[in-house]
């Protein structure tokens, strides 16, 4: 990071020269960058620089509508401000690097979007339950479908007896999580707590799984506060009144960001068809030496799959929960319009490759 993006009053917001750079032609307007804290009743909350430090303002959700309801504006956000406007006046949004997307309950299948710009998606799971491999597999098909990098969190660590069994669960859950780290945690003890903070320390992250999983205790011990319930009182009259006890989007103590969004921790699949492949992995590679490049991989001859759990290589398990996701997915795709997924897919595919680019330059020290 270098020293001028260092210095900027957003930085422990999640601001860096990738950012600074899709913002450059607002700036060039005289217009602010700001980051959306909190979305609640089409109203939202932006940090704003401030001369060193920052302040938050209050705008309109509605003020940038494309009449796409995944380009509403959400927690994580990016956004170019004019501070000339009484209020604040949001212009536009930068383009997201990722987006957690949720299908809504109506008829019409239609995402909703969660949060944007997340780099890290802590999938947190109890280790006071039984693992349950299947719904590990399952957030973490939403996390990578998301375009953030996933992280498996074993959480109430301090109730396993002994380092031993600790192994073999955290064994269990790799071999269940190809590509993916595995921390165990205790907000108990602390243990593993550093470590986290660590690998959090570098962008924005979410925390999924499970009510019960600890996703609040481990946001308390993150963050070192507590975070509470939306007391907001409301700004009736439009003077701009405002006060708000809870930000959805806070900046760590030891770095980055956390986004803690109650919707987010039911989200559901929606489209996730290169989430499962990257979730299955080592699948989807076996899968390229099947002799139909359409195979299903249930009883097709000369199916690569089936052949490597024939020879005790692939735990069927893994399949079954691989094949019980892509027709979950099946079932919630043709549900949505088809030209809007299309859409969605080809502005997707520039925006990893963006990512990737952004990727490769940091890892070649140019940001
Ligand atoms: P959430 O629903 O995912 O936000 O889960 P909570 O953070 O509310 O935690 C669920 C329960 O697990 C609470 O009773 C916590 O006190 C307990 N818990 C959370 N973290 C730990 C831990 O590290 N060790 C132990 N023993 N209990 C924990
Ligand atoms: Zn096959």
């Amino acid at each position: 990071m270098s020293e001028l993006t260092a210095a900027h009053p957003l930085s422990a917001y999640g601001w860096d020269a990738g950012f600074a750079d899709s913002f450059a032609p607002y700036a060039a307007q005289g217009l602010l960058p700001g980051r959306i804290v909190r979305v609640d009743r089409g109203r939202c909350d932006l940090v704003v620089p401030d001369g060193d430090g920052i302040r938050s303002v209050l705008a309109d959700t509605s003020l940038v509508t494309t009449g796409d309801p995944l380009a509403i504006m959400c927690t994580g956000d990016w956004a170019a401000v004019d501070p000339a406007r009484t209020g604040a006046y949001v212009r536009a949004l930068l383009p997201r690097r990722t987006a957690f997307v949720r299908s809504t309950s109506s008829k019409r299948s239609e995402g909703q979007i969660l949060a944007a710009n997340v780099d890290h998606a802590v999938v947190a799971v109890s280790l006071a339950v039984e693992l349950d491999l299947g719904r590990i597999e399952r957030f973490l098909t939403l996390a990578w479908e998301s375009g953030a990098e996933p992280l498996v969190v074993l959480t109430k660590a301090d109730l396993v007896p002994g380092p031993d069994v600790l192994g073999h669960l955290i064994a269990d859950t790799g071999a269940a999580a190809p590509g993916v780290q595995v921390l165990a945690v205790s907000a108990e003890t602390g243990e593993g707590v550093d470590v986290l903070a660590a690998v959090l320390a570098g962008g924005t992250s979410v925390l999924l799984g499970q009510s019960g999983a600890g996703k609040s205790t481990l946001a308390n011990a993150l963050t070192g506060e507590q975070l509470q319930d939306v007391h907001a009182t409301r700004d009736r009259d439009g003077k701009g009144r405002h006060t708000t006890t809870t930000r959805n989007l806070l900046p760590l103590p030891g770095g980055g960001v956390l986004i803690d969004t109650p919707g987010l921790r039911g989200v559901g699949l929606w489209d996730a068809e290169s989430g499962v492949a990257r979730a299955f992995s080592e699948i989807d590679s076996l899968a390229a030496d099947c002799r139909f490049h359409d195979c299903g991989h249930a009883s097709e001859p000369g199916c690569a799959v089936l052949a490597a759990v024939d020879a005790g290589e692939l735990p069927q398990r893994r399949l079954d929960s691989y094949r019980k996701l892509i027709r979950e997915n099946a079932h919630i795709a043709a549900r949505t319009d088809a030209r809007m997924r299309a859409s969605m897919r080809r502005d997707w595919k520039l925006k990893q490759t963006a990512a990737r680019h952004i990727a490769a330059r940091k890892k070649d020290g140019l940001y």
